[in-house]
């Protein structure tokens, strides 16, 4: 999904993660990656352009928190996110939902996918079919439902061959169902027929959620049908499907954003599971290549405060504090992920998987070590004399040479510590760590 725009954004951040120093030719040249990937993926030239005055304002203007480099990262997060688009969820109540859409948009195998969303998350869903006007769509329908397992009802089920009637005949049989989702009729433009028929449906039935479905591939034109279908019924929510094939999505996402509709499901593919509910945080978060890049950054934010900080350097900086930075690089994920995050802009280190993996076993041995001392060793580590270390590698189930380099590195980030604040002080916890010591933790 998106795979090209994917990936030209996860080289920028890259970019940014790696420079030596935010200033106005690394942002300006990040503005131009950023508008290039934008462009190709048919984002509108107005939005690309404003998106760029503010990323480019916010990284040099605002003051950053932290360093530099998430700052940045963090900015071009956030600015994604304003016109990638607003998601917004279904709730997970009783209720009737109709779609609509031009003909071939992919409403029908929405209308199942919907069903089997709401079938997982425990609710009673059923389907009908209001397109009278093509049988294959109505067969289409009854064999996607079949799959699932959801009731279908159609002009066959009650033998009438108006729409409404049909409708309002459905609900009456699906009463005791708590998703009653209606399939109605697409025409290949916006006619006024279809409008009048779908307004007629509208009215009658009174449905909770009138959802829009669009395929991506039509690109900035999401905009013009999305309003034209909301002047019409008042759309509640839109289904953009067909991700997974076009480099147009992010036109389509895009120019959504700028109607009143939010997002609720994407499509991604031909089959019922083909589909996940649209939520912009996730989705420039796994664009950006970030895993969970938001609570990454929040978590950088509360663990890194630059007073705290200072007290922790303040400090004699004991086994307990190494162990409590370790835990907090847990928390925050896969080593990995945090490196690519985190202020490591100014260390020359290689972007070898390999090399991570060891790092983050090493740390996890380390925890380990640790777990098996007692607080007065953690405190106190050079009380450990060689009875003590025998136990602890044996509580540990590790070797002595291991629970020695545990305390050869604690004595390594101690004089950093130390060193960081004889410095100026308010350093972020790894910034300025030469490269001799990181390839020591390997
Ligand atoms: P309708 O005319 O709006 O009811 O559209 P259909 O549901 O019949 O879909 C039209 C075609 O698009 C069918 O061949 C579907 O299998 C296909 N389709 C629907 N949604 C998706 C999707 O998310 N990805 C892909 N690749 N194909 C889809
Ligand atoms: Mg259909």
């Amino acid at each position: 999904m998106l795979d090209k725009l994917s990936s030209s954004l996860k080289e920028t951040v890259k970019k940014i993660a790696m420079s030596k120093r935010i200033d106005r030719k690394t942002v300006d040249e990040l503005v131009r990656d950023l508008q290039r990937a934008l462009i190709q993926a048919d984002v509108k030239i107005s939005l690309v352009k404003e998106l760029s005055t503010r990323v480019r304002d916010r990284a040099l203007k605002e003051k950053a928190v932290l360093n530099p480099r998430e700052h940045v990262i963090k900015v071009l997060y956030e600015e994604l996110m304003k016109i990638l688009g607003r998601g917004i969820e279904l709730p997970l109540t009783p209720q009737k939902i109709m779609m609509v859409g031009l003909h071939g948009s992919g409403k029908t195998s929405s209308c199942a996918k919907l069903a089997r969303y709401f079938q997982k998350k425990g609710l009673k869903p059923a389907v009908i079919c209001a397109d009278i006007y093509r049988p294959a769509a109505s067969a289409q329908l009854k064999q996607l439902c079949a799959e699932i397992n959801v009731p279908f009802f159609d002009t066959a089920s009650c033998g009438r061959t108006d729409v409404l009637e049909i409708v309002k005949a459905g609900i009456e049989e699906f009463e005791r169902y708590d998703i009653k989702i209606i399939d109605t009729a697409g025409r290949h433009a916006l006619e006024s027929e279809m409008i009048e028929e779908i307004r007629k449906i509208e009215s009658e039935i009174k449905p909770e959620q009138r959802l829009l479905v669009l395929d991506a591939s039509i690109g900035q034109q999401a905009s013009v049908q999305a309003k034209a279908f909301d002047d019409a019924i008042g759309i509640t929510g839109i289904i953009i499907t067909k991700m997974d094939g076009t480099a147009k999505g992010g036109g389509a996402l895009s120019a959504v954003a700028e109607t009143n509709s939010g997002i609720a499901f994407l499509g991604t593919g031909e089959k019922i599971d083909d589909f996940e509910r649209f939520e912009p945080d996730r989705f420039v978060s796994r664009m950006l290549g970030m895993g969970d890049i938001k609570s990454l950054i929040e978590m950088a934010e509360d663990s890194l405060k630059p007073e705290e900080m200072e007290t922790t350097l303040k400090g004699k900086f004991t086994l307990n504090d190494l162990y409590k930075q370790l835990e907090m690089l847990r928390k925050m994920g896969p080593f990995k992920k945090l490196m690519q995050m985190l202020p490591l802009g100014g260390l020359d280190i290689d972007l070898d998987d390999s090399a991570y993996q060891v790092t983050e076993e090493k740390l996890k041995k380390f925890r380990v070590i640790m777990d098996s001392m007692t607080e007065e060793e953690r405190n106190e580590p050079k009380i450990i004399n060689s009875s003590r270390l025998r136990r602890i590698a044996i509580g540990s189930g590790t070797s002595k040479a291991e629970v020695n380099e545990l305390l050869k590195y604690h004595r390594m980030m101690q004089k950093m510590m130390k060193s960081l604040i004889s410095g100026r002080g308010r350093i972020p916890m790894m910034r300025g760590m030469p490269l001799k010591m990181m390839k020591k933790l390997k």
